[in-house]
């Protein structure tokens, strides 16, 4: 018996990272996993993936930020496996790093969309869906996935820090709302330090104008900031995420689980 055998899951942002590695550790550990993403060639790797194991995945397209596409997804939840217990709101940008006075409007609606719009979807659908499923006795979990950068402030990165900070109360709110409300529903978010994923990879690539020139300087630099001594990898974020999504975590809610390696200490 796996640690969250009989549960229906989406998982957001599925393709890459920290998204690939929870889908793939529910799964493992017995959930039924709608995979979804942008990215449908990736996304159909980690479905194969999981199902070369044994474990039981599909995968669909989904823009996190298009409501009417929330709703094609709980909807197919139900309809191919009859209900819905965890959602995992992964999927997000790092957008360009750059100060405030030089941003966008444009640039900053459009990580506000995708950071945190899309969990705002995800917990209205989410709690809408999973509601009816649990009213039959079992647990539900909404796992937000935030970031330290939801916790403490950071130079050059205020659109990012907004929606990750967002994400933190956002959730408490939820997780408050589904208990006021008698729902078997609970809501927590998670806050990475840097994990090696493509993000990561891709934002080390840039580089930093004035701290660190080439992708490894970068990684060199953030490595420094995190006292354990490494960045993470996204399997330790999916452990957080499994520990979430089952009935070990039945009296955590509105809790915000900091997996940072030392950095916010
Ligand atoms: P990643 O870039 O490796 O993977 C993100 C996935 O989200 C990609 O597959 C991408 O296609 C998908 N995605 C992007 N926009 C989407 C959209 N509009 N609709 C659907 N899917 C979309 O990123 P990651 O490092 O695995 O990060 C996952 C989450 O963890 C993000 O919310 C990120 O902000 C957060 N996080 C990451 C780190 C880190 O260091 N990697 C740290 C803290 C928080």
């Amino acid at each position: 018996m796996g640690r969250v055998t009989g549960k229906i899951a989406i998982v957001t942002g599925a393709a890459k990272g920290i998204g690939a590695a929870s889908a793939k550790a529910l799964a493992r550990e017995g959930a039924k996993v709608i995979c979804t993403d942008l990215d449908e060639t990736a996304g159909e790797a980690v479905v194969a993936e999981i199902q070369r194991i044994g474990g039981e995945a599909v995968f669909m397209h989904h823009d996190v930020c298009d409501e009417g596409q929330w709703e094609r997804v709980t909807k197919l939840a139900e309809d191919r496996y009859g209900g819905l217990h965890i959602v995992v709101n992964n999927a997000g940008i790092a957008p360009e790093g750059g100060p405030i006075e030089d941003k966008s409007l444009e640039d900053w609606r459009h990580t506000i969309a995708v950071d945190l719009d899309s969990v705002f979807l995800g917990c209205k659908h989410g709690i809408r869906t999973i509601k009816k499923t649990t009213a039959k006795g079992a647990l539900g979990s909404i796992i937000n996935i935030s970031s330290i950068l939801g916790l403490v402030g950071s130079s050059n990165a205020a659109d990012y820090v907004a929606a990750k900070g967002g994400v933190r109360l956002l959730t408490k709110a939820a997780a408050l709302e589904c208990a006021d409300a008698g729902y078997r529903i609970r809501v927590n978010s998670v806050h990475p330090g840097y994990i090696d994923t493509p993000m990561v990879r891709n934002v080390a690539e840039k580089g930093m104008p004035g701290l660190a020139q080439t992708g490894n300087e970068v990684i060199a630099l953030l490595t420094m900031l995190h006292p354990i001594g490494r960045l993470g990898v996204a399997d330790e974020i999916a452990n957080t995420v499994l520990f979430l999504a089952s009935d070990e975590s039945s009296f955590t809610t509105g809790a915000e689980l900091v997996v940072d390696g030392g950095y916010t200490t």
